[in-house]
């Protein structure tokens, strides 16, 4: 496996690799979901392709008051990782390199970006989408993995794709989870024993609404409601927001529908800001049909 820092390097490795290149975007602090994207991206492989993953801090997707300075940083233990699960070249751009003096060009994705963390992280899309329309040039991706933990993100990356033509593909990776269902993330090594057993609340609430919709329960209300009944009796979880959106559009329902759903959440718990999601029907929480349905309107 090669590591380069620099664009030069990653281009003269790029002109030695075969192509086709799967390729996954990280920001590192390595965990099983990163590791799930990687895992599904080695089917380039059968193809004679190259896997291609990147550990970058964005600082622009930060806003002032976040965890930018705080956030995880475990480069060697990350390198080990990737290697092990087979990736060919890692790309670990210092900001510098990144954003070199002069630079001035943003990318800015229309309404599927404004609502939900659109609407908490003033800015925070506009650093995605430009950073990852920097990153799939950069790497030259043909197919890109996602998490579906970042719903909204995915929606916004595929929406900007279609929007700007661009050439990679997306495939959509089914959220990982620790054994009591808390989905797997960067952040939760922020929480204190206390808080990281109150997380568990926040898959069992999108479980229990996950039932009710089993059950024929459509109204969207009823869907919030449910999730946020199961996270009040939960203290150290505050809540921010329970949100039941068209999978494809990202638009919130009002109406019985039996459009696919996201129903997401964002909740704090102490300092943390954690984040997790379903679709429905639950059956649609698999890879084939998250990249078809989330996000595709
Ligand atoms: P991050 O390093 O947090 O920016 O995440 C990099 C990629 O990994 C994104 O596409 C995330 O959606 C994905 N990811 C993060 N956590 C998980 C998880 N628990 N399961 C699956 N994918 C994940």
């Amino acid at each position: 496996m090669e590591v380069v820092e620099t664009i030069e390097a990653l281009n003269s490795a790029l002109d030695r690799l075969p192509k086709p290149f799967g390729v996954v975007l990280t920001m590192g602090a390595l965990h099983a979901g990163h590791i799930a994207l990687v895992e599904q991206a080695i089917e380039v492989k059968a193809s004679g392709g190259s896997v291609i993953s990147t550990i970058f801090v964005n600082p622009t997707q930060f806003g002032p008051q976040e965890d930018l300075s705080a956030y995880p940083r475990a480069l060697e233990g990350d390198l080990a990782r990737f290697k092990a699960a087979g990736v060919d070249l890692v790309f670990t751009p210092p900001p510098n390199v990144m954003y070199p003096a002069g630079f001035q060009t943003t990318v800015e994705v229309g309404e599927v970006s404004q609502g939900l963390e659109g609407s908490r992280r003033p800015g925070h899309f506009k650093g995605v989408a430009t950073v990852v329309t920097k990153l799939l040039n950069l790497t030259r991706a043909d197919t890109t993995y996602f998490g579906q933990k970042d719903a909204q993100q995915v929606a916004v990356i595929k929406r900007m794709v279609r929007d700007l033509n661009m050439r990679t593909n997306i495939a959509v990776i089914p959220t990982v989870r620790e054994s009591d269902g808390l989905a797997m993330s960067s952040r939760n090594r922020y929480l204190s024993d206390y808080q990281r057993r109150a997380a568990g609340v926040i898959s069992r609430a999108l479980k229990a609404a996950g039932e009710m919709y089993e059950q024929g329960e459509r109204l969207p209300k009823a869907l919030r409601l449910t999730v946020q009944r199961v996270l009040i009796a939960e203290p150290l979880v505050e809540m921010d927001y329970v949100s039941a959106a068209d999978a494809r559009t990202l638009q919130e329902l009002h109406e019985a529908s039996d459009a696919p759903i996201l129903l997401s959440l964002a909740v704090r718990v102490g300092q943390t800001r954690l984040l997790d999601n379903c679709l429905l029907p639950l059956s649609l929480n698999n890879r084939a049909d998250l990249t078809t349905t989330l996000g595709a309107g």
